[in-house]
């Protein structure tokens, strides 16, 4: 898509917008107060408004490779803080997806140099392969990916000084179906 496009799309999408609601621009400029906070894949495919069809302000988003709930990211950190402290969202959703290219590439050895440094975190994240004797599918991965983010999160410092009160959704995105399925709290 060259800038041109990108552009194109960008009048589109005033002019839609503006078409159901001439004073939704007004409204979005007096400030955000979104329900939820987000930790998504960095992923094309699996963008998080676009999929849950949530309109501009309703979602605050951190994206890493792999959607890793990471101590020492200061950025992650940075993001947490600022959606519980100030914009004090509702809900914290963490959301990986099926057929993802990082937790393929940590659990397949991937050995790009460049790569290592992030790679080794979500790595740590899924189970040690040594210790593993019943195969684990890359799917499968996935889904503990995420139980996993939840796990870290709830022992990140800033959301155990500001968000214990806040409602934690674990969800996996399949990229094959279009499905978004909730890993946790798993419902009964
Ligand atoms: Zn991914």
């Amino acid at each position: 898509m060259e800038e041109l496009e990108l552009r194109k799309k960008n009048e589109e999408f005033i002019q839609r917008i503006k078409q159901q609601d001439p004073t939704f621009f007004d409204e979005l400029k007096k400030g955000q107060t979104p329900e939820f906070f987000v930790l998504s894949c960095s992923d094309s495919r699996v963008s998080p408004s676009v999929i849950t069809q949530m309109p501009l302000g309703h979602m605050f988003v951190h994206r890493n490779i792999a959607n890793q709930v990471v101590t020492e990211d200061e950025s992650f950190s940075a993001s947490l803080y600022y959606a519980l402290k100030h914009l004090k969202v509702k809900k914290i959703v963490i959301k990986g997806h099926t057929d993802c290219g990082g937790v393929k590439a940590a659990w397949l050895e991937n050995d790009e140099q460049e790569l290592q440094g992030w790679i080794s975190r979500v790595r740590a994240s899924l189970p040690d392969k040594s210790m593993t004797i019943e195969p684990v599918s890359l799917d499968e991965l996935t889904k503990l990916n995420v139980l996993k983010q939840v796990e870290r999160l709830m022992e990140h410092p800033i959301y155990k000084e500001y968000g214990t009160d806040i409602e934690v959704l674990g969800c996996l995105f399949h990229v094959e179906s279009g499905e978004l399925e909730r890993v946790f709290p798993l419902e009964n």
